[in-house]
């Protein structure tokens, strides 16, 4: 056991958080750190496990408790027990971890029946004196002496007489026969007086802490929180000091800036002639610490200083607990400040331009969340408070959105062209629900999982997004969504957050997103640090222009068959895809060749100098057949051909499950025709730019390849058009996205120029979770704890990156260096992105909104690893 029991606060430091306690090592630093903390002491966590094996102080213990109290008494200039000067001090626990009310804390202990008159003389307030006597003796029996609070309270409560007054009403007399009756009841009680000699208060006081460590509150709550029982709890004992002295009296919290804005102004609020329980009650209205300016003018200035001086100590935004005792202000306590993105952004870049922090600090004070939150719509910040949820889905993609519901995509489109704000609602989204897409400010679907069609799509666009709201029942037809007792029709007002996956009922306020200056500078850091490449999934020339303007260095999944949701385009691929003949499929075949042409031109030009991925034809076929009889005749009739003889090839091709069934290079294979097609116009197209001085690279990716075979099939084809274009420098590589390719990634790196891993289909066929109906159940999972994360957002780095690893060292075995990427919806998730660091891919990819996220989490996983290795990597990055 170490030798010393009882540390003053000067004597100890952040670093002493075992010893002390994290209260007891806060108040030694921020003593240290200059600040007016009312002076005290720490006995240690030790002296308390000392204390639960043999139910007794340890040796020595008692006269240093009493030694350090002549400190607190010379520093103080009051003595504790002295009748004309009395010290009163509070005793507090505080453990290593932070355990919230869960162990006790006993107030203005050292008041009897004659120190309490020194403190209504020195104080000047009778009523003061004999209110701060009334509470230390409920505290002290309810505590120490182990009296039930409900009796003290009863007592309270009739003095009173009931409700009709508040314990403010009560006078200095009446208080005295309240505490009067205290010590009846603690008589009764606990068959013992209420101590008058301070020693023996202090004694018992500091006894009970310890006895708190193994209170059943505090047991229960560490079993919980799995913190260990055997580390026991230190006790803080600490000068009182009153912010309910009169009106130069008060009590508040600050932040050193503002946490909302990140502004550098001292920030928030206080309250005068209060405790600090009147601030939580908050039964009065504080006011705000610019009023205190005018108020209290010298103490203001105080409280900067020393906000100031303390953020420089801890070199972070500070959030203090102060209380001003007749014009003298003592800091109680400081911690680093909760703030929003927009305010981590602008303090980490103003405290590293202040030259507080270094740069590298400054990125990693930035959460790739926060970053996240400033690039979309969010709910205005007091809007919530009011809000009536509705339900929850899955938070598909982030964002805040207010709209009237409409329940279809042509009415949305018209609806938006008549200039009303609207939220398109389906049980789920398809192809031919694009344009209403489009025109909403956002979406919301009953079905589907974080990779569903909505999800993916509406992402891709920066549209706020919630699929998979299980609880909704949605009449489509009549325009009528019903949960949990209430219904919304059509035209009323409902809001989503895309970033929490809440629904809520009327129109909420929202707040625009404002890429500011710091914003650029730390996202300008942020690059400098980063190693792997983040590029973007866009499947149009605005896509790829969005994704640059977010700093995307690429395309790494362009998805060909998104090219076709505008206006008539989705009918010449559903042409392709039904045709049964090679005729047929050819003249269909003909229809899209331009377009792709077109399309594929206008991306190289805005991806000019950059590697643009273009994958061939991937198009699960449920998402692209059409299914409702008007559509079968309206294509039937576009086709030339009979009703009936088209809806007997959909009924062909329809399948018990699509996402396993024709797809992916499998299409291609049956049809090397789509194949060709598409290898013909990408380099028609990349000649074309060439010709034209762009610089184009190329990067043909085959999808959903099993076989070593599969791919040598499709790439054989690739390779053969861009010989007959005349094209040259480019890729072709192959997604891995079944657990059989990442197993045969060895075999199929012979042939590849890259990999690309498809997350959203290798978490589907490793898990055997249909991306599509996982919203069936993965929420419970997560509630009841089997699942810690839905897997098609956050990748299951246990299982399915297993897989991700294989591959990585099979292919590389092959083909040293090869280059490796990923195109899930997992390139754009902080935490899987820091995994595709650490298993060296080359490159992430995500859509285009989530680029700057992705970026900022490189960044991070490059300085945390540079950390994890001593830091050798780091003049290499500069
Ligand atoms: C994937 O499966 O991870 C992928 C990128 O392809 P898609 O989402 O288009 O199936
Ligand atoms: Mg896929």
């Amino acid at each position: 056991m170490s030798n010393k029991l009882v540390y003053l606060f000067r004597e100890g430091d952040a670093s002493m958080r075992d010893l002390l306690g994290g209260k007891g090592a806060g108040l030694a630093e921020m003593t240290n750190a200059g600040a007016p903390v009312p002076p005290g002491f720490t006995i240690t966590t030790e002296a308390c496990k000392h204390f639960a094996q043999t139910g007794e102080f340890p040796r020595g213990l008692w006269e240093d408790v009493l030694c350090s109290l002549k400190d607190i008494e010379g520093q103080t200039g009051h003595g504790f027990g002295d009748a004309v000067n009395p010290l009163l001090v509070s005793v507090r626990s505080g453990a290593r971890f932070s355990m919230p009310g869960m162990m006790d804390t006993v107030l203005n202990l050292g008041l009897n029946d004659q120190t309490v008159r020194g403190l209504a003389t020195g104080s000047g307030d009778e009523r003061f004196a004999a209110d701060a006597y009334r509470r230390f003796i409920q505290l002290f029996g309810k505590i120490v002496l182990g009296v039930d609070g409900r009796n003290f309270e009863d007592i309270l409560h009739e003095s009173k007489g009931g409700e009709a007054r508040q314990d403010t009403d009560l006078s200095a007399d009446e208080l005295r026969e309240v505490s009067r009756r205290y010590r009846k009841l603690i008589r009764a009680e606990a068959g013992r007086e209420f101590p008058q000699d301070p020693h023996d208060q202090l004694r018992s006081a500091i006894a009970a802490v310890f006895r708190s460590w193994n209170g059943r509150r505090a047991v229960d709550y560490r079993r919980l929180n799995k913190i260990s029982d055997d580390l026991g709890t230190a006790v803080n004992v600490q000068a009182m000091v009153f912010g309910n002295m009169g009106n130069t009296s008060a009590t508040g919290v600050a932040f050193s800036r503002n946490p909302s804005t990140g502004e550098d102004v001292l920030y928030g609020e206080y309250l005068v002639n209060a405790q600090g329980e009147d601030v939580v009650a908050g039964t009065r209205t504080p006011r705000t610490i610019a009023e205190m300016a005018r108020e209290m003018p010298e103490v203001y200035h105080q409280l900067e200083a020393i906000a100031r001086q303390l953020e420089r100590h801890y070199t972070d935004m500070q959030d203090m607990e102060f209380t001003i005792e007749r014009g003298r202000l003592y800091m109680l306590q400081t911690r680093t400040g909760k703030r929003t993105g927009a305010a981590a952004v602008r303090i980490a870049v103003e405290m590293a331009n202040d030259g507080l922090i270094e740069r590298r600090t400054a990125v990693l004070r930035v959460e790739p969340s926060a970053i996240e939150q400033l690039l979309h719509p969010t709910l205005a910040p007091d809007a919530r408070l009011r809000a009536q949820l509705l339900t929850r889905g899955l938070p598909a993609s982030p964002g805040a959105a207010t709209g009237e519901a409409v329940f279809d995509p042509d009415e949305a489109v018209e609806m938006a062209r008549a200039g009303h704000q609207v939220i398109l609602v389906r049980r789920e989204t398809a192809p031919e629900d694009f344009h209403g897409m489009v025109a909403a400010e956002g979406v919301l679907t009953a079905r589907g999982g974080m990779t569903s069609h909505a999800a993916v799509v509406a992402r891709g666009m920066g549209r706020p997004c919630v699929v998979g709201a299980g609880e909704l029942r949605i009449d489509e037809a009549t325009g009528i969504l019903s949960v949990n007792g209430r219904s919304i029709t059509k035209g009323q007002f409902i809001t989503v957050d895309g970033a929490t996956g809440e629904v809520f009922a009327g129109r909420l306020a929202t707040q625009e997103p404002d890429l500011s200056e710091y914003y650029r500078a730390v996202m300008g850091w942020a690059d400098e640090f980063r190693k792997v490449g983040v590029r973007a999934n866009a499947d149009t020339p605005h896509d790829a222009a969005v994704a640059r303007r977010f700093g995307a260095e690429g395309i790494g999944l362009c998805r060909t068959e998104h090219m076709f949701f505008e206006g008539d385009r989705i009918d010449a691929v559903r042409e392709m895809i039904v045709a049964e003949t090679i005729e047929e499929r050819r003249a269909a075949l003909a229809k899209v060749e331009p377009y792709q042409r077109d399309d594929f031109g206008r991306i190289f030009r805005e991806m000019d100098g950059l590697p643009v991925t273009i994958r061939t034809l991937d198009p699960p076929l449920h998402e692209f057949l059409p299914k409702e009889e008007p559509e079968v005749r309206d294509l039937a009739k576009k086709m030339g051909i009979p009703f009936e003889r088209l809806q007997a090839r959909i009924a062909a091709l329809t399948e018990t499950n699509p996402m396993l069934g024709f797809r992916g290079c499998r299409l291609g294979i049956a049809y090397p025709e789509i194949t060709e097609m598409q290898a013909r116009a990408i380099f028609a197209a990349a000649k074309d730019c060439r010709d034209n001085g762009v610089d184009v690279r190329p990067e043909v990716m085959i999808p959903l390849v099993n076989t070593p075979q599969e791919f040598r099939h499709q790439a054989e084809i690739v390779r053969r058009e861009a010989a007959a274009a005349g094209f040259d420098g480019y890729l072709v590589g192959t997604m891995i996205e079944v657990p059989r390719a990442a197993l045969l990634a060895d075999q199929i790196a012979e042939t590849a120029d890259f990999f690309s891993f498809g997350t959203n289909d290798l978490t589907q066929t490793a898990m055997g979770i249909s991306r599509d109906d996982s919203a069936r159940f993965v929420p419970l999972y997560l509630e009841e704890k089997i699942l810690l994360n839905d897997p098609f957002q956050v990748l299951d780095q246990e299982g399915v990156g297993q897989l991700v690893k294989i591959a990585v060292e099979r292919g590389r075995a092959t083909k040293p260096g090869l280059k490796i990427g990923v195109c899930g919806e997992h390139g754009g998730e902080p935490s899987s992105v820091e995994f595709f660091v650490r298993t060296g891919l080359d490159y992430v990819s995500c859509s285009p909104y989530r680029v700057p996220v992705a970026r900022m989490a490189a960044a991070h996983a490059a300085l945390k690893k540079m950390t994890a290795t001593g830091g050798n990597d780091f003049g290499q990055l500069t």
